[in-house]
């Protein structure tokens, strides 16, 4: 340590600590230059939890270059904390970058993947950068992470980049902490990296350049090409070429649901859907997400029976190269697999499983480390809402928790998470899928593996917290570890998982959970919940759906009008619904039966059927293809009628009653009121329902708080409506999730909340 010289005395010192993603984004450098441009001396180094400077300089420049530090961040980084204090200065006279003394704790927290940044994309086009037209040109602000993050810490040799040595050219870059690719992992040139091909069958039709600009023909002539990601392979083809959409959806055996798009830029999002302030943050946010909004124009076989279209903006530098060599300006971009798979990452699978699939594959050379789909948001009442957490996101954390011990939470088995608290940080994985696919399963082991691998876990000391339902895949999964295990209720980890993440954990609320299933405490299948409490104190069940009886085990999910069997079966004086104008289908009658005898039914208080049995009484007699479709329907439906007087839904003691709406639902339908009005009506019925709950148990008990939390909530036309009722109560606030979804893809978050909480 050097002696202090005499110039030190006039000078001030600081020790900073900055933690967040500071590592891996461009902090360091980006310090340097901050640092150059204030005549602040120094140093700055990675340090275990974040980067670690030591500053000095007049007092005035010390002051300008912390404000620099603080509020003028690179791009990619989060800072979560930074902590200053005055130390002696020793009189450094410039500034430099040590290499870093210890490797960075796990728990330093790993960057999302980011999407290409301004200054790689001028590269990209300029005809006399080295790196024009190259798939793979990034920097320290832009590129992958965590897809190519093999293990900790950051370095190339841990990456997917690890078998291109880089050639003088990028080393030097590398190398120089005034570059913009100071010590980027990934960073590589068409000389030295690895590049893109154009395959069919087994032979390569093109390479580099060549490979896109020929995809692109490919894409023009109205075929379906795979064409791989950042997190895995996209299937592709023009959005606005139905045969071509078609084949793709037999192909696929994708028969209704909703197809993701890709657009040229804004202008051309801005041509196909409505885009209010929100959704234009979220459509440009560095998750560069799915962005669901109204749908401007019709595009066939896309978005069936939906008024909605998901789209994103090109978000790597391969995207914007399609766009640039002519491809159509919206491209369908869905997920490649068959079905519910999980997403194909890893070429050989790729080609195995998509071979049916894509007339050709687009392949890039750099592998990924693990599969990370796109993530899907959506602007809302109460503002942006998360869908499908994943790409861009995942594995951030999301909250912190009063715990020491790490937790591992394991979800629910329907678009499946799993968090993992270290440190009492919660991350949440990215998005898993189904677990009753085989091979969805076999990811989620996968990613448990990985996540405890990355955080350095032993699953030997951890507290492991799991659904209590007996069937789920991931309880039985959780019960084979070694830990100490948890059981948590489905409807509170829903509800705990708003609440952690606002780090609200004393706050009494009262918290509205409803969904299309969940095991319940009692046995029974549960879906229409109100529980007073909160985190600390647990949560009571204080009120719930009337139970209805739901004939046929898991069919009644996969038919409304099954469900409809179950809910109807409780009213008198039912006129025959087998004939128009509602019509149900013989399997109507058949389950009614089962009803009536009591023979292989279950009893449910899910709201989520409540709503399949509206959708069958309003048309939607067939069978669903995806969770959620029928409600989903019923919504948009809904959405073309104007605001409607609410059914009478009445809370009776402590169970919400459907018969008098149901009742109100069938004599409406046979008077021949339009079913879109009926929908609206049912709409504002469930909104009210809150609302009168609200009144019952919030005013009495002091409560400020409405969580509103479950698949249901995805429902945007019910939160508006909810909105506006509660507007006459200026006292109450309603809190929605905010960074995991509503769905199930937020329950591990729950479920870790409610374990930490159940330590004390
Ligand atoms: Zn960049
Ligand atoms: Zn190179
Ligand atoms: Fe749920």
């Amino acid at each position: 340590m050097a002696v202090p010289s005499e110039r030190a005395r006039e000078r001030a010192a600081r020790r900073i600590r900055v933690t967040g993603i500071v590592q891996g984004v461009g902090f360091r450098p980006f310090v340097y230059r901050v640092a150059q441009s204030h005549q602040v001396g120094g140093w700055v180094l990675n340090h275990e939890g974040g980067v670690e400077i030591h500053a000095e300089g007049s007092p005035e420049s010390l002051a300008a270059f912390l404000d620099e530090l603080q509020h003028r961040p690179p791009p990619a980084a989060r800072i979560a904390g930074l902590e200053s204090v005055a130390v002696p200065a020793e009189g450094f006279d410039g500034f430099s970058i040590l290499e870093s003394q210890k490797t960075a704790l796990p728990t330093v927290r790993i960057s999302p993947d980011l999407p290409v940044c301004q200054a790689c994309l001028r590269e990209l086009f300029d005809p006399h950068d080295r790196r024009l037209h190259y798939p793979y040109i990034t920097c320290t602000d832009c590129g992958p992470r965590y897809s190519i993050i093999l293990s900790l810490p950051y370095d190339r040799p841990r990456t997917t980049m690890r078998d291109w040595p880089m050639c003088p050219d990028c080393a030097r870059e590398y190398a120089d902490p005034t570059d913009r690719r100071f010590h980027a992992q990934p960073v590589a040139c068409p000389r030295c990296g690895p590049n893109y091909l154009l395959r069919i069958d087994d032979r390569v039709l093109a390479r580099g350049e060549d490979a896109i600009v020929e995809a692109v023909r490919w894409l023009k002539a109205g075929r379906i090409l795979a064409v791989k990601g950042l997190g895995g392979y996209h299937l592709a083809c023009d959005a606005r070429d139905a045969g071509g959409v078609q084949a793709l959806r037999e192909r696929k055996f994708r028969k209704e649901k909703p197809f993701a798009l890709m657009v040229r830029d804004l202008g051309a999002a801005q041509r196909l859907v409505e885009l209010d302030e929100v959704a234009l943050a979220l459509l440009g946010s560095t998750a560069r997400p799915i962005v669901l909004a109204p749908a401007r124009v019709e595009l066939p076989g896309v978005a069936p029976d939906n008024r909605d279209l998901g789209l994103m903006l090109p978000y790597t530098p391969l995207h914007h190269l399609l766009f640039a060599f002519g491809a159509p300006d919206a491209l369908v971009m869905t997920s490649a697999n068959r079905s519910e798979e999980p997403i194909a990452y890893q070429d050989d699978d790729a080609f195995e499983r998509l071979s049916g699939i894509a007339d050709a594959f687009l392949v890039g050379e750099r592998p990924i480390a693990r599969r990370v789909d796109d993530s899907v948001a959506r602007a809302g009442p109460f503002g942006p809402m998360i869908l499908r957490r994943s790409r861009g996101y995942a594995p951030g954390a999301v909250a912190t928790l009063p715990t020491r011990r790490p937790i591992l939470a394991v979800g629910a088995d329907l678009k499946n998470t799993v968090t993992l608290v270290v440190d009492g940080q919660a991350f949440v994985s990215q998005h898993i899928g189904d677990l009753d696919h085989y091979a969805a399963f076999h990811a989620f082991t996968e990613t448990v593996q990985d996540l405890c691998r990355m955080y350095e876990v032993r699953l030997e000391d951890t507290r492991v917290a799991h659904d209590l339902h007996p069937e789920y895949a991931s309880t039985r999964y959780a019960l084979e570890l070694p830990g100490e295990r948890l059981g948590v209720q489905h409807h509170r980890a829903h509800i705990a998982s708003v609440l952690t993440e606002r780090g609200l954990w004393e706050t009494r609320v009262l918290g509205f959970a409803f969904d299309g299933t969940g095991y319940g405490d009692d046995g029974t299948i549960w879906g229409g919940e109100v529980f007073v409490g909160s985190l600390e104190s647990g949560f009571e069940r204080v009120a719930h759906l009337r139970p209805a009886a739901l004939p046929g085990g898991d069919a009644a999910a996969r038919w409304p009008v099954q469900a409809a069997a179950g809910f109807l079966t409780q009213l008198p004086d039912l006129p025959n619904l087998l004939v128009p104008p509602i019509g149900f289908p013989g399997r109507y009658s058949h389950a009614r039966e089962l009803v009536v005898k009591g023979v292989r039914t279950f009893p449910t208080t899910s709201v989520g059927r409540l709503f399949d049995t509206v959708a069958a009484l309003l048309g939607f007699t067939r069978g669903i293809t995806f969770e959620g479709q029928a409600a989903i329907w019923l919504e948009h439906l809904a959405r073309t009628a104007p605001p409607a007087q609410p059914y009478p839904f009445p809370l009776e003691g402590r169970e919400l009653d459907f018969r008098p709406l149901l009742a109100a639902v069938v004599e409406d339908r046979l008077r021949g009121r339009d079913p879109a009005e009926i929908a609206r009506a049912f709409h504002e019925a469930i909104a009210q329902a809150i609302e009168q709950v609200a009144l019952q148990y919030a005013e009495g008990e002091g409560i400020r708080y409405l969580v509103l939390s479950g698949g249901v909530f995805q429902n945007r036309l019910l939160l508006t409506c909810v909105r506006e009722r509660l507007t006459a109560y200026p006292e109450l606030a309603v809190l929605v999730n905010r960074e995991v979804p509503p769905n199930d893809g937020g329950i591990s978050l729950g479920q870790a909340a409610v374990a930490a909480f159940a330590q004390h």
